[in-house]
């Protein structure tokens, strides 16, 4: 088994991987999901010119020598509440009140505010002037007609739902989203209420795969947790390919109940065995049964989580039609000076933290394949190069950010 680099496995996997289809949702159960049109809007926003403000629509001119000490008169001929549009045209020395968002009458030139205005019976009393077009929103100023709002590709976030809503969209094009198998594995290893004795651990792993395929816009399949047997291998991996994706933990190393990759090899063809040149997460296993891609990842618990972050994520997002399949990058300063040996690229749990106009990254503790608790203190991974044995404090690194 020869040692691979950590985007040479990544460009395999993601050869291999497909995306799986469309379906239509209602806007309401869009959060999240990934578009797969590019959306255009039918209709300008906003539909016509309207105030910014709650005042006065009249015409500039009119108001040029207006100040506190010599105010202009105009004569306040109508009203004009949202959602409703004027009867008349404005004329010369007149003004019309309008209301914010209310369509600004033909005629009219700009929107003097309220504050800026005093009543005098049936007219007002103008205390400052307006340049044309002042406190006035033009007709599509938001989105015109005929504009692509939303690529292709886009997760949907809040905000996107909003544009959405802007433009009328009840139904939205989205990707179909991948189940999921996941199967631990391990004769240690229990389900949360059992009871552990001497060297049994809980199954974190499986839970902790379960929230990281549901983030990434996966429908996990929790498969519980298969002995360390061929038998009892095969039989929940024959289970776990009917789902889309199947992803195990555990058994992918050299130990002698390490019968993940010969169990798979028995059900199929096509697997490949990778040592990557990464830490955490060296051994990782990856190939299809039929057309069911299968990541078997390492089973300590921040190999897991890191091959994860770095494998299945990316595919997953393949699957799913976005349009960035790995996480953003950022460079950030390094708060003090780090170590490592040569040879593979490492992958810290670290804390990034954005002040005064720059990124700033510190290792979140102790660095252990088995030491989650650091990556469960950690927003991002830094990246320590293959090659590079130190990083001096003050330099810039890679960071992936994890949320
Ligand atoms: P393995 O790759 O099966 O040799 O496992 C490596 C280490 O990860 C061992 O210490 C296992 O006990 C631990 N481990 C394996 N699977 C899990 C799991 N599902 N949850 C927590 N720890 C695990
Ligand atoms: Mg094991």
């Amino acid at each position: 088994m020869s040692m691979i680099q950590v985007q040479e496995a990544l460009d395999n996997i993601l050869s291999k991987i497909k995306f799986k289809g469309v379906e239509k949702v209602s806007l309401d159960q869009a959060l999240g999901r990934v578009l797969t049109e590019d959306v255009v809007s039918r209709i300008n926003n906003p539909p016509l010119d309207n105030s910014a403000m709650d005042g006065y629509a009249l015409i500039a001119r009119d108001i040029q020598s207006a100040t506190p000490e010599n105010p202009v008169k105009l004569e306040v001929v109508e009203e004009i509440a949202a959602g409703y549009t004027a009867k008349g045209t404005l004329k010369p020395g007149q003004a019309m009140r309008i209301m914010t968002g209310a369509p600004i009458p033909p005629g009219a030139t700009a929107v003097l505010m309220q504050e800026d205005t005093e009543k005098d019976g049936t007219s007002i009393l103008c205390m400052d002037k307006a340049d044309d077009q002042e406190n006035i929103r033009e007709a599509g100023e938001d989105v015109k007609a005929g504009e692509t709002v939303l690529k292709k590709g886009t997760t949907l976030t809040p905000a996107h739902i909003g544009m959405l809503a802007v433009i009328g969209r009840s139904q939205i094009a989205v990707s179909q989203r991948p189940t999921v198998a996941i199967l631990s594995t391990g004769d240690e290893i229990l389900e949360l209420d059992e009871t552990p004795q001497g060297p049994q651990i809980f199954n974190s792993n499986g839970h902790m795969l379960a929230a990281q395929i549901k983030s990434a816009g996966g429908i996990p399949i929790y498969l519980g947790i298969a002995k360390d047997t061929e038998e009892d291998l095969m039989e929940k991996f024959a289970w776990a390919l009917k789902s889309d994706i199947v992803v195990s933990s555990g058994g992918v190393s050299v130990g002698d109940y390490d019968l993940v990759k010969s169990s798979l090899q028995k059900m199929g063809q096509e697997m490949l065995f990778w040592k990557v040149a990464m830490k955490p997460g060296k051994p990782l296993a990856f190939g299809r049964i039929g057309e069911t891609p299968i990541f078997g990842l390492p089973g300590n618990p921040v190999s897991s989580f890191v091959s994860f972050e770095q494998f299945v994520r990316p595919s997953l997002r393949k699957v799913l039609g976005c349009s960035d399949l790995t996480h953003k990058t950022v460079q950030a300063k390094l708060t003090r000076t780090i170590h490592k040996k040569p040879g593979r690229l490492h992958f810290l749990s670290s804390i990034v933290s954005w002040a005064n106009g720059e990124y700033t990254v510190t290792p979140a503790g102790e660095q252990g394949s088995g030491i989650l608790k650091s990556a469960a203190n950690a927003n991002g991974l830094l990246i320590f190069p293959l090659e590079a044995t130190e990083i001096q404090q003050g330099q810039e690194v890679a960071v992936q950010l994890l949320e």
